[in-house]
């Protein structure tokens, strides 16, 4: 029986289903707006969901809203469309989508403040005696804002008063309401900016009020950072909002810092943030209370009353696309956002990505270069060790390691980067060749010599005791192969036994706070070593390193990913921009068996425009992004043949639209934690075919429910 009434609601409850509900709304209720929480009748329970659309008619049997939980729109409708279009353009189920959207605690129902927040004071004429002299309680109220003035309702509590008695008060018209006066007091910049920088801020401020996406691309130290805030400046000024996107590891107090000396009013969020603070900052944002957010990857879905600027710092960092369930791009969703909103989005990297760059070689994107430091500090220079004929003694050359020595003698500190944790990456039997392996995942076991001597695999986490004999031959030659930072570290304390040394990587620092506090040490460091893996790239600077020495190039380089070249080349410029002073001119070194790798060449003779150069003439060849369009397609689960056959029923599928296939093939770790991994690519010429072809699988079911799969559009990394 059709349903023909004029109160119905089209609701996305946030759980992995592709549709919306119809729902009628009772008499008793009024009609929620788009945007808004109901919480609803579902199967045999009930669930939170969000209205995003107002019908007359449905085809079902409906059932009723059972409560308003937001009387207003929760989600502007620009954040409800991108809900759609999200769901659209990466083959994900809406309600799925709705659920990474929404904080946790607005899942929950609790409920929202979107109001500004209001705030008391008495009003023109108002007089004591007019209260009756009985009215104790209306007497002190008023004098207390006599004696404040104002008086906002969160701090009602603290002065001993009351909303009742206010709104007695207020009905007699002796006190009166108002919105509470964001008031953001803004710092004028202490610096002077640079020529580039001036140029830099001007082309973005005439550009505030319409759409243009700007690649800011400039060095480490080049006055990025800077640029951000005096743009930021102009939109405060305008009365409009802010949000900036930093990398995950980024986000320490010293980049905050930056922000709150120049405003007073603004809020972070990111993963550590708990989930009340989180969806409160969230409301601020909504109502138009928060000027400026700066937060990490999922901060790109906060809802904004009056936005005016997005930033995406470091936009290249890999941390800003999420690796399951909706695999988005933040930096990608900001620049759709801006388009949407009519409003700037600026891109800023030393190293920016193949995407990036082609946008702004094909003028989608406006190019703005930064290519000088203010002060003098000069780039510094590459020298590739050909490791082939070398001597190696715990994973580093003789040659460089007298080099390290010379720069620690003058006084100069020296960073190397080893992008492998533990200690060796083999345990292997010398007799017969038999290596550990995790018992769950094909992955060989890495060794740790600290803080405990165990055996763990770094795809699942797995622990192994260490053992004496060889389980095939039963011979006590078991050895180490392979370097990572702790062997880096032991090698150098033999070398360099009064050197300080400091090692980073995920084992001695865990946590964002320790993170932290590390690199403030480091800031204060004088001399000494620093080896770490890539969180030591994402440091600020370290004024005393002169030199910084790249261990294992060649695996990001070889990479079966071909993204493996470009991230391990922004990975070198970024920390090789930490080389060198004001006065003197660092020096880099790279080890490398492979020192003829055009990749590498290129980078080394050119620097990241040269590497750029040739990555993307390969990339081209290959029809690869930025020029093919691409997407993964994923299949897992604990039976081998059924996770390899659904994979290639879907590609077969795929197979019969307008895209080129390949697979299904092993991912490259074929399992992980007991599951067996296979995957496919999808690549197209153009993105309306690949969305054609996507769209004829993505709703398609394993038959086994242990079967997983998904769709990565836009994949950031091939594993
Ligand atoms: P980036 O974000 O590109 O790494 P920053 O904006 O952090 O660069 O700038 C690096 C350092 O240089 C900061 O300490 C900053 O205060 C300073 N700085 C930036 N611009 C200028 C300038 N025009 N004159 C002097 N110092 C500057
Ligand atoms: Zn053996
Ligand atoms: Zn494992």
């Amino acid at each position: 029986m059709p349903n023909n009434q004029r109160n119905i609601v089209k609701v996305v409850v946030p759980r992995r289903v592709w549709e919306t509900y119809d729902y009628s709304v009772p008499k008793r209720l009024s009609r929620p707006p788009i945007g808004a929480r109901v919480s609803v009748p579902l199967g045999h329970g009930r669930a939170v969901g969000v209205v995003v659309a107002h019908v007359d008619q449905s085809d079902f049997e409906l059932k009723d809203i059972e409560r308003l939980i937001d009387d207003q729109p929760l989600l502007s409708e620009e954040v409800v469309e991108l809900g759609k279009w999200l769901s659209d353009y990466y083959h994900h189920p809406l309600g799925s989508v709705f659920e990474t959207i929404l904080p946790t605690a607005a899942i929950r129902g609790h409920p929202a403040s979107i109001e500004p927040e209001k705030q008391w004071s008495l009003a023109e004429n108002s007089n004591l005696s007019a209260i009756k002299a009985n009215a104790i309680r209306q007497q002190q109220t008023w004098q207390v804002l006599l004696e404040h003035k104002v008086v906002r309702e969160s701090d009602l509590k603290s002065f001993g008063i009351t909303r009742p008695v206010l709104e007695a008060l207020e009905r007699k018209g002796m006190v009166k309401k108002s919105d509470v006066a964001t008031s953001q007091i803004i710092t004028p910049s202490p610096i002077s900016p640079t020529a580039e920088q001036k140029r830099a801020i001007d082309s973005i401020k005439v550009n505030l009020g319409r759409f243009q996406t700007f690649l800011l691309d400039g060095i480490t130290g080049s006055g990025k950072t800077e640029v951000y805030l005096q743009v930021i400046d102009e939109v405060i000024r305008q009365g409009k909002q802010a949000l900036v996107l930093v990398p995950e590891i980024a986000l320490t107090p010293q980049m905050t810092n930056r922000f709150h000396e120049r405003f007073s009013r603004m809020a972070v969020m990111h993963s550590m943030i708990s989930n009340a603070k989180r969806f409160a900052t969230w409301c601020q944002a909504a109502s138009g209370d928060m000027p400026i957010i700066v937060g990490t990857r999922s901060a790109i879905f906060t809802p904004f009353k009056n936005l005016g600027i997005i930033v995406v710092d470091e936009e290249h960092d890999a941390s800003y696309k999420q690796s399951e369930s909706l695999r988005y791009s933040a930096r990608d969703i900001a620049v759709m956002r801006a388009s949407k909103l009519g409003i700037p989005c600026v891109l800023g990297s030393a190293t920016p990505s193949m995407e990036s760059v082609m946008n702004a070689r094909s003028k989608r994107y406006r190019y703005l270069q930064l290519s000088q430091r203010p002060g003098t500090a000069q780039l510094p220079s590459f020298h590739v060790q050909d490791m082939r004929h070398t001597q190696v003694e715990g994973g580093i050359c003789k040659p460089l390691l007298r080099t390290i020595g010379e720069h620690l003698s003058r006084d100069g500190q020296v960073l190397i980067l080893i992008n492998r944790r533990g200690h060796s990456t083999y345990y292997v039997c010398k007799e017969c060749g038999w290596t550990a392996n995790c018992e769950d995942c094909d992955v060989r076991l890495t060794w740790h010599e600290v803080p405990v001597r165990l055996l763990q695999c770094h795809s699942c986490g797995r622990r192994y005791q260490p053992i004496s004999r060889c389980p095939d031959c039963g011979k006590t030659s078991i050895a180490t192969l392979g370097v990572g930072t702790q062997q880096v570290e032991e090698t150098l304390a033999e070398t360099f036994p009064d050197v300080r040394r400091y090692r980073i990587d995920r084992d001695s620092v865990r946590t964002n706070r320790q993170l932290t506090a590390m690199f403030t040490r480091l800031q204060h460091a004088k001399d000494g070593l620093l080896i770490g893996t890539q969180m030591l790239a994402k440091g600020h600077h370290f004024p005393n390193v002169t030199m910084v020495a790249v261990i294992a190039a060649d695996n990001g380089f070889l990479s079966t990913d071909f993204r493996g070249p470009e991230r391990t080349a922004q990975l070198i410029v970024q920390v090789a921009g930490r080389a060198g002073r004001a006065e003197k001119r660092g020096e880099v070194w790279i080890q490398s068996y492979d020192p003829d790798n055009p990749d590498l060449k290129s980078l080394v003779r050119d620097g990241y425009e040269g590497f750029t150069e040739t990555e993307l003439r390969l990339r081209r060849e290959a029809n690869f992004p930025p020029f093919g369009q691409m997407a993964v397609i994923r299949a897992e689960g604990p039976d081998e043949r059924v996770a390899e056959e659904f994979c290639a029923e879907v590609l077969n599928v795929l197979r019969q639209c307008d895209v080129k296939v390949l697979g299904p093939a092993a991912a490259p770790i074929t399992r992980v934690a007991r599951q067996y991994r296979f995957q496919g690519v999808v690549i197209a010429p153009q993105r309306r075919q690949l969305h054609d072809a996507l769209k004829t699988v993505e709703r398609m079911r394993p038959t086994s429910r242990k079967t997983r799969w998904s769709i990565d559009v836009d994949p950031s990394e091939m594993a």
